[in-house]
């Protein structure tokens, strides 16, 4: 396991920081890990594909050989997790625009509106009813769909969020869903958004959520997707993965996911945004046969792609300045995922 080398992402001087105590903490064994025993599908094969991840953590990154799932193995405990979340993930993943609550609750704010206006678009009769923000963060969504009109509730586990969001009079309980502490409550709409990727077990999360909301009621889900790399300025698959990352989706897979929690799909995009309709019937799962050649051959093409992509934007440094070529080279050589 490679342990060395720069980062893929650049990272400020409290991401340097916090990227050394965790590295310490993981090497240390301070950080307990154990090893996923078997991929949604039931599938118990994986290959692995990346060693680190975009700041250079030793993360190990697999693929299941049966439907192409990427997940994290070896991961975190759950009770590592846990520690994870509150005193490393924060610091580790920060950026000036997010660093303090009252940021990261304006910014939720902002996505609110999208999320509202994005289930205002695709669902049927959609009107106030009550709400639940799984890993809510500040509660700034939350806030959004309360000047709508809903009741609100949020469940965060870094309880400094959890805290922030009760003083702006967002109710928020500090524990995951999948405890009993939502047990008496039911809701028309669960919003799962960056969380469904961070938790060791989803189908468990889903299914909590499942039983959790009103028949008929909605999920909005947001995740990284993995087909959207493509799109991006730098698709290379090093920059998409990371230590608190611990599946990576497409839609096809998402949409296999929920369907075997008794969800069917309304709207998704690759992005990944979705709306999930809860089923009081078992749904037909997907196909996902193929797949795995499918998300390899994607993942091969992207690969080879970022060569040429580093070529063409690096030939006038390369004419002008060869020794700075060479180190761009190297560094982006430390970069590769084999
Ligand atoms: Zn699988």
């Amino acid at each position: 396991m490679r342990r060395e080398g720069p980062a893929a992402k650049e990272m400020t001087p409290d991401q340097l920081q916090a990227r050394e105590r965790v590295l310490k903490a993981m090497t240390g064994q301070e950080y307990a890990i154990d090893s996923l025993t078997a991929c949604i599908c039931d599938s118990t094969s994986f290959v692995p594909i990346a060693s680190r991840d975009r700041h250079a953590l030793p993360v190990s990154t697999a693929i299941c050989t049966s439907c192409g799932l990427l997940v994290q193995t070896p991961r975190f405990t759950a009770a590592s997790l846990e520690t994870f979340y509150n005193s490393d993930y924060r610091a580790l993943y920060s950026s000036p625009a997010n660093d303090t609550p009252e940021k990261l609750f304006a910014a939720q704010m902002e996505h609110g509106v999208i999320v509202y206006a994005r289930l205002a678009e695709v669902v049927h009769d959609f009107s106030p009813g009550s709400v639940l923000d799984v890993g809510c963060g500040a509660g700034g969504v939350l806030q959004k769909f309360k000047e709508h009109g809903w009741q609100v509730m949020g469940s965060e586990i870094d309880s400094e969020l959890a805290a922030y969001a009760n003083g702006r009079g967002i109710p928020v309980i500090p524990h995951p869903i999948t405890g009993t502490a939502f047990d008496s409550q039911r809701f028309s709409l669960v919003i799962i958004t960056d969380a469904l990727e961070h938790v060791r077990d989803p189908l468990v999360l889903l299914s909590k959520a499942h039983r959790l909301l009103e028949p008929g009621g909605h999920v909005y889900v947001k995740v990284p997707g993995l087909r959207h790399m493509a799109e991006r300025p730098y698709p290379e698959l090093i920059r998409e993965l990371q230590l608190a990352h611990l599946y990576y989706w497409d839609l096809l897979l998402l949409q296999y996911l929920f369907a075997k929690a008794g969800f069917t799909m309304v709207a998704g995009t690759d992005e990944i945004k979705a709306v999930f309709k809860k089923s009081s019937k078992s749904i037909p799962l997907p196909d996902v046969s193929g797949h795995y050649q499918t998300t390899l051959s994607f993942l091969q093409t992207s690969d080879a792609n970022r060569v040429l992509l580093f070529l063409r934007n690096n030939i006038a440094l390369m004419l002008r300045h060869p020794i700075s070529f060479l180190r761009t080279a190297r560094y982006f050589a430390t970069h590769s995922l084999k």
